[in-house]
C-alpha cells in the first residue's frame, strides 16, 4: 500500500492552468467533498461543505461547492475542463438520473440535467462507490494492467470494480453490489427485501444493530471493547471481520482482481482492521489449499486515512 504524496501535493498559489482543471464533487449523507485536479493528477484545491437534505438542497450544495472551487482557482465554473459528481444511490450514468438516494432525502432526481442547466455545461454523474473505486485506483497509482475492487464499508456494503483502468458497471449498473448476496437465510431482513444479506453482517448498520453505541466512532469503540475483553463485543467484532473477509473472498472468486482495497468509514480503523481481516483469511488458507493458492491476504489493502477517493474519482468520471 502506498500513499501518493506527489499527487496529494500542497495547493498551488495562483493556479496557472484553470482551463485544464477537472472538478470532482462527492455528495455524502452529511458532508460534500470537492476537489480540483491538475492535468498531472495532483489535487490543487480541496474543500468540504455540509450537504443539504432533499433534492433541491443537494443541487444547491453541489453548485455552491463548484462555485467555491472557482473562487479558490480564480476562475468561472465555465473555465473548468470538466465537472463530475459522485452520489449514493442508483445512478444512470448516461442520463445522470439518480434514484433511491434515501440518505439524501429523495427517490428520483435528474441531477445531471439539473446541474448542467444551472452550470451551463455538461456534468457527469456516477454512483459514489464507483467514483471512489476510480479515485482509489488513481491515488494508489495502480496501472491499467492491474485490476482492483474497492470494497466500501460504510453504513452499507458495496464494491466498485476497475478493470483495464476503467470502471466495470455491468449491464445494469449492479456489478459489485455484493452487499445484497444473502449469506444467512435465517438472518435479519435487509432493506432490499431479502434475508441475511452480507450487508446485514458486515457494515456500520450491522454493528449498530448488534452492538448499539452512542460513541461517534462506533466500530472503533467496538474494537476497543473487544480488546478489553467484553464478550459480546468480541462476538460482534469477530462476525464483522469474518464477513468482511467473506466479501473479499467473493470479489476474488468472481472477478479475480489483483487487489481489494477497503475504503469507507470502517476503513478508518486502518492497520487494526487489515490485521484482523488478514488473520481470518490466513486461517481459511490453512484448511483450504485452494484458497491458500489464491493468497487472499496479500491482495487486501486499506485506503490511507482522509483519502479523498470519491471526490477524485468523480473528477475522473467527469472526463468523457
Ligand atoms: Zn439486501
Amino acid at each position: 500500500m502506498t500513499t501518493s504524496p506527489a499527487r496529494l501535493g500542497a495547493p498551488l498559489v495562483g493556479t496557472p492552468f484553470i482551463h485544464t482543471l477537472r472538478i470532482g464533487v462527492d455528495i455524502g449523507g452529511t458532508k460534500t467533498d470537492a476537489v480540483a485536479i491538475a492535468p498531472d493528477g495532483r489535487i490543487v484545491h480541496q474543500l468540504r461543505v455540509p450537504t443539504g437534505f432533499g433534492s433541491s438542497a443537494v443541487v444547491t450544495t453541489t453548485i455552491a461547492a463548484v462555485a467555491q472551487l472557482g473562487r479558490l482557482a480564480g476562475c468561472n465554473t465555465a473555465d473548468f475542463r470538466s465537472i463530475g459528481v459522485g452520489i449514493p444511490g442508483a445512478v444512470d450514468n448516461g442520463s445522470g438520473r439518480v434514484s433511491h438516494a434515501v440518505n439524501l432525502g429523495f427517490d428520483g432526481l435528474d441531477l445531471g440535467v439539473e446541474l448542467s442547466a444551472r452550470l451551463g455545461r455538461d456534468v457527469r454523474i456516477e454512483n459514489d462507490v464507483n467514483a471512489a473505486a476510480l479515485g482509489a485506483f488513481h491515488l494508489l497509482e495502480k496501472n491499467d494492467s492491474q485490476s482492483m475492487a474497492y470494497l466500501n464499508l460504510g453504513t452499507g456494503l458495496a464494491a466498485g470494480l476497475v478493470l483495464g483502468g476503467k470502471l466495470w458497471r455491468g449491464s445494469r449498473g449492479a456489478a459489485g453490489e455484493i452487499g445484497h448476496i444473502p449469506v444467512d437465510p435465517s438472518g435479519p431482513l435487509c432493506l432490499c427485501g431479502q434475508r441475511g444479506c452480507l450487508e446485514t453482517m458486515a457494515s456500520g448498520s450491522a454493528v449498530a444493530r448488534q452492538w448499539p453505541s452512542t460513541d461517534p466512532k462506533p466500530v472503533r469503540a467496538l474494537f476497543l471493547a473487544a480488546e478489553s475483553g467484553d464478550p459480546l463485543a468480541i462476538e460482534v467484532k469477530n462476525r464483522l471481520v469474518e464477513n468482511i473477509a467473506a466479501a473479499i473472498r467473493i470479489l476474488v472468486l468472481t472477478v479475480d482482481v489483483d487487489s481489494v482495497v477497503i475504503g469507507g468509514g470502517i476503513s478508518s480503523l486502518g492497520a487494526a482492521l487489515l490485521a484482523e481481516v488478514r488473520r481470518v483469511l490466513g486461517t481459511w488458507a490453512t484448511v483450504s489449499p485452494f484458497l491458500a493458492s489464491l493468497d487472499l491476504a496479500a491482495r487486501v489493502e486499506v485506503v490511507p486515512a482522509d483519502f479523498p477517493a470519491a471526490a477524485v474519482g468523480a473528477a475522473l468520471v467527469g472526463v468523457a
